[in-house]
């Protein structure tokens, strides 16, 4: 099974796929996450990206469909995959189909996660992640069982995202409003699109996506 995750930063996309990636067996793709891991090596790509995301804006197509293209060829590990913060433009959605068809493969579902726009500086402005292997946590809503050691690996050391701040959020909102949400009427047209309310807590939302993929 293949999925897409649509939504506003802050929606709860990459907390759900953690989730989902669990339950289905399946491969998290997070564009956020590869470009990230860019910065953090030092890159050419990271370099481009580093400023880019600090604005919050969008990292050119060209530069994120080569990187995902690669991703999408190396998945082996399980039973599918979840893209996470891809596609993110018409062209992106566009090059994804063309992907996917030379591949052999296709998006069983494509889940849009509807948030008000407060509620996401809430959820954003509260997040942080384990440094060793990624695990996402939130100051209210998901906090660490153990204070201080992450659940997963038991490391005890925590990072925040330089973008996620007041500032680079409202430029993060506004590329999602003018670049992303344009591409909903694309996957309507394909009669993909399943919208599913964002607004709850994690397993609240976690049920109603689970219900969607298994009414089918
Ligand atoms: P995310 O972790 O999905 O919130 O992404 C963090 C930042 O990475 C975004 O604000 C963009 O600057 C960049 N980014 C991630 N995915 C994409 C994408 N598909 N297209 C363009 N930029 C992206």
């Amino acid at each position: 099974m293949n999925l897409i995750l649509l939504g506003p930063p802050g929606a709860g996309k990459g907390t759900q796929a953690e989730r989902l990636q669990d339950a289905y067996n399946l491969v998290q793709l997070s564009t956020g996450d590869m470009l990230r891991e860019e910065v953090k090596s030092g890159s050419d790509l990271g370099k481009t990206a580093k400023e880019i995301m600090e604005r919050g804006d969008l990292v050119p197509d060209d530069l994120i469909i080569k990187m995902i293209s690669g991703r999408i060829d190396q998945n082996s590990g399980g039973d599918g995959i979840i893209l996470d913060g891809f596609p993110r433009t018409t062209a992106q959605a566009e090059a994804l189909d063309r992907m996917l068809d030379e591949k052999g493969l296709k998006m069983d579902h494509v889940i849009q996660i509807t948030v008000d726009e407060d509620a996401v500086v809430e959820r954003i402005s509260g997040r942080f992640s384990c440094a060793k292997c990624g695990m996402g946590y939130h100051d209210h809503f998901k906090k660490p069982k153990v204070e201080g050691v992450c659940d997963k690996c038991g490391s005890t050391e925590f990072t925040r995202r330089a973008d996620d701040n007041a500032d680079t959020v409202r430029s993060r909102l506004a590329a999602y409003r003018e670049q992303t949400a344009p591409i909903l009427p694309y996957y309507e047209a394909k009669k993909a699109l399943k919208a599913v309310d964002g607004m709850g807590g994690i397993d609240e939302v976690y049920a109603r996506i689970k219900a969607v993929i298994e009414e089918g």
